[in-house]
Order: C-alpha cells, then sequence, then structure tokens
C-alpha cells in the first residue's frame, strides 16, 4: 500500500469571492482526500489562493488600496471555506507567503540552471481576465472567449522565456506512459492534441516598472515573474519545498484536481516546468466541468452567482456537500437552479436517506431488542471501484440502492406484523445495512455519516430527531 497521499486543489485567484465552481472543485477534493484517509493513508490535502499579477493590481489600485491588503481580505474568504464546508484540508497556502517567494525564485534557479530560461524582446495579445497570452486562433471577435467584455492588453517588452519546446517529446512520453495521467479521457486526448500540435516558448517574466506586484526575478529586480509561474509552484511550496526535504518527499509527487480552464497549465506547463527543476511530475490530474445556473455563466452583472455560503444557509453544510458532488459525473459541465437543488435535496436527502434512517431506528426502538456493535470492513467494492474512478455520483446511486431495498424491504415484509425472532431477524439485517451506509458516507457527508454511525452503533438503537429536514421550493 502506498504510504501516504497527497492532493491539491488549483490556487483560485483572490480577485473574486468564492463561488460553487470552485466550492465544487475543493469538495470533490475533500471526498477523495477523505476517501484515502479511509483506506489508511496518511492524506496532506492542500489548497490556497493566488494572489499576484495584473489583474489584482489593477483592482487593487481601483480600490484605493494597497495590493496587499486587498489580497489578505480575500483570501481570507477562501480560508473560510474550510470550516463552511467541513474540509479535512491540511495545507492553505497563500502566493504572497514569504516562504512561497522564497520557493518560487529556487525553482526558477534550478530551470535556469538547466538552461531553460533565457531573454528575448517580444510582442503579445494578453487577457487580464484569464492572466494569458492569446495567439489570434484563441480569439472570437478579437476579444477572449471567456472574457468578451475585456479589451485584450497589447505588450511588447523584454521577458524572460521558458523553453517549453524542449518538452513536447517528454511530455508525450508522460502521457503514454500514463493512460489515466488526465481524466476524464476526453481531457486526456485534448492535451495530447495540444501538446502533438508543437508547443511555443512562454513568457515567464513582466517588467516590474509596468507590474510591481510580483515575485522579483532572481538576479535581475528590474522583472517580476509571470503570475503563473509563480503560481504553479505552490503545489510544492505548500510542502516546504525547497527547504523542508523529508515533508516533500513524504508527500510529493501527487493528485491534482482543476477545473477545465485550467488544463494546459495543470498538464502541460507545470509539468514540463517540474522535469526541468528535476522535480517528479505530478501523479494523476482530475479536470471537472464547470457549473452554470439556468443555462448561463454565472456572473455577477447577470445577478445569477451563487455563493457557497448561501448554498449552506439553505441545505445545510452537508447538504451542499451532497448537491455538489452528486449533480451527476465532476467531469462534466453542470446546469443549476435552486428549484432543482430544492428538488434533489428533498428527494435524496429528506426523503430518501432521512426518511429510512428514521424509519428503522423507530422500529429498532419500538422492538427494544439489543444490536451488538459491529463495524462494516470497509467499502463494499462496487462503491470502491466508483470512487477510485471519481464517479461520486455511481458511488452515491449504488449507497441511495441500499436506502431503497430497504424500504421496499420494510413495505413487502410489514414488520410491524411481526414479533419476535422473525422481526430480530428483519432488523438485525437493515441494522447492517445502515451500518453500511454509515460508513460508506463519511466521505460525501462527515457529519451525517458520524451521526447514523452513532444512532445504530448499538446495543439499543432509539429514534432521533430527522437528519434533513424537508424543505418548500
Ligand atoms: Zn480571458
Amino acid at each position: 500500500m502506498e504510504k501516504n497521499f497527497y492532493i491539491t486543489t488549483t490556487a483560485p485567484y483572490v480577485n473574486a469571492e468564492p463561488h460553487i465552481g470552485f466550492a465544487f472543485e475543493i469538495v470533490t477534493a475533500d471526498v477523495i482526500a477523505r476517501y484515502h484517509h479511509l483506506l489508511g493513508k496518511k492524506v496532506g490535502f492542500n489548497t490556497g489562493t493566488d494572489e499576484h499579477g495584473l489583474k489584482i493590481y489593477q483592482e487593487a489600485l481601483a480600490k484605493n488600496v494597497e495590493p496587499q491588503v486587498y489580497v489578505d481580505t480575500n483570501a481570507k474568504k477562501f480560508k473560510d471555506l474550510i470550516p463552511l464546508l467541513n474540509l479535512s484540508v491540511t495545507h492553505f497556502n497563500r502566493t504572497t507567503n514569504p516562504h512561497h517567494i522564497e520557493a518560487a525564485q529556487a525553482f526558477w534557479l534550478r530551470c535556469d540552471k538547466n538552461g531553460d530560461i533565457y531573454k528575448k524582446n517580444y510582442k503579445t495579445k494578453y487577457c487580464v481576465g484569464c492572466e494569458l497570452e492569446k495567439t489570434d486562433s484563441d480569439l472570437v471577435n478579437n476579444r477572449c472567449p471567456l472574457h468578451p467584455n475585456r479589451q485584450l492588453e497589447m505588450y511588447e517588452e523584454e521577458n524572460y522565456f521558458f523553453r517549453f519546446s524542449r518538452y513536447q517529446k517528454k511530455l508525450l512520453k508522460l502521457y503514454e506512459d500514463n493512460p489515466r495521467y488526465v481524466l476524464p479521457e476526453s481531457k486526456y486526448k485534448e492535451i495530447i492534441s495540444f501538446v502533438s500540435r508543437g508547443i511555443n516558448d512562454f513568457s515567464i517574466s513582466r517588467l516590474k516598472s509596468k507590474l510591481p506586484w510580483g515575485v522579483e526575478v532572481p538576479g535581475d529586480n528590474s522583472q517580476v515573474m509571470y503570475v503563473w509561474f509563480d503560481a504553479l509552484i505552490y503545489y510544492i511550496s505548500s510542502l516546504g519545498w525547497p527547504k523542508d526535504t523529508k515533508q516533500f518527499k513524504a508527500y510529493w509527487p501527487g493528485m491534482q484536481i482543476a477545473g477545465k480552464d485550467n488544463l494546459r497549465q495543470q498538464s502541460a506547463m507545470w509539468q514540463a516546468m517540474l522535469m526541468s527543476a528535476g522535480l517528479p511530475n505530478s501523479t494523476q490530474i482530475l479536470i471537472n466541468g464547470f457549473i452554470s445556473v439556468n443555462g448561463q455563466k454565472m456572473s455577477k452583472s447577470l445577478g445569477n452567482v451563487i455563493s457557497p455560503q448561501e448554498m449552506v444557509d439553505r441545505f445545510g453544510v452537508d447538504g451542499t456537500r451532497y448537491l455538489l458532488v452528486n449533480l451527476g459525473p465532476v467531469h462534466e459541465d453542470i446546469d443549476i437552479s435552486w428549484d432543482k437543488l430544492v428538488v434533489r435535496y428533498n428527494n435524496g436527502l429528506a426523503n430518501g436517506l432521512g426518511n429510512t434512517v428514521a424509519r428503522i431506528a423507530k422500529l429498532c426502538q419500538q422492538s427494544g431488542f439489543d444490536f451488538p456493535p459491529d463495524t462494516p470492513p470497509g467499502f463494499r467494492s462496487q462503491v470502491k471501484n466508483h470512487l477510485d474512478d471519481f464517479r461520486f455520483d455511481r458511488a452515491l446511486e449504488v449507497i441511495w440502492q441500499t436506502l431503497k431495498d430497504i424500504d421496499q424491504k420494510i413495505e413487502g415484509t410489514k414488520p410491524w406484523q411481526l414479533k419476535g425472532q422473525a422481526l430480530k431477524i428483519k432488523l438485525t439485517a437493515w441494522v447492517a445495512h445502515l451500518r453500511q451506509v454509515g460508513y460508506e458516507l463519511q466521505p460525501f457527508l462527515p457529519a451525517t455519516a458520524q451521526k447514523i454511525i452513532h444512532q445504530f452503533i448499538g446495543p439499543k438503537i432509539e429514534s432521533k430527531a430527522s437528519l434533513f429536514p424537508r424543505l418548500n421550493p
């Protein structure tokens, strides 16, 4: 068995409040982290914030505050997600942490020593919304398709470049050797096709006179690092790299999770950077889909942004977690609305799980029987296989099928007409099923799972307040 397991989310850019798109990514990561913990591994679960770059600098200026004050305020909102969503995060890192800045500079020097950094004059179109260079083929009507309301910036300056082109073959070999390197398969194919077409060296610095808000390039105080170059290094600076070699070796390489707009950065740019620095590549990259609301991308101007806090206020912590990870396959785009969420909550939690648990507890209490404690041995293989495949929707379907089976058997056997041993046999079987359900719900609904485990631990089983109150649409 592998000793440790490390998973990291992307570092969200702190120019906006956390929205449910990132909540979806981080809850997905939490399910994976908790699952590996239950498998007996020591788990490192990293998240944090990306705090440099032009967009943040411009917005701090517009608000007339120091960039550091601006990022401090916003980083806190992301850190607050940890208690809000009951996340088992072990590492929270910010790219303005002094340790991260040192790590980014040490990483730069390694790439430089390996001959992968050079200076050249160049001209490019740049989307501040993405903090990415754009080629004409990326654009629609000469605008970034993800940020059609932003004017593209034109850059012409002398910058440092990273010799990305040098890693084309090595990247293709990495993908070829690891057929599940990027999931889902469609994204794996997409990255292979992107790298196969030929990759260009990319700029990794900016003139400090134009952008003072960044990590200074070692040995050249006229330039700061390009925000992506510094931000990607956060995956390992979180583990204390380069100083804390013990922690780094204990956890790295690890798994990454990212939204589909991050595919190239995570699975190609960052992997080439690791190769250049002589460090092991990430083990796997899970790409998740986007969430839209009523068929439209969430945006402040449309007024359709759903915040994690609003969801928790309405559905509770575990209700929110259930809704986020059970909307469909993690890798697909998902469209939600408040109405749809309420229906799913009522069907799955108030009527489904909550109702079955309440029925069995009541029957057990009325029977007066003892149910000796007995712990499930682990995940059922079907549930485990779906978890290993990151198909949480299917794992939950198996668990919910068990609940449906119990309900059907209650209807079929009419336990209220049974007595003595006949009743005890039935109830004991159903209690065992619910203990299994409680165990398997731990990665998904950690607090609810603990309630079920404690309620059904035995020997006496009693009715308790309902787990999930029914909501009005
Ligand atoms: Zn853009």
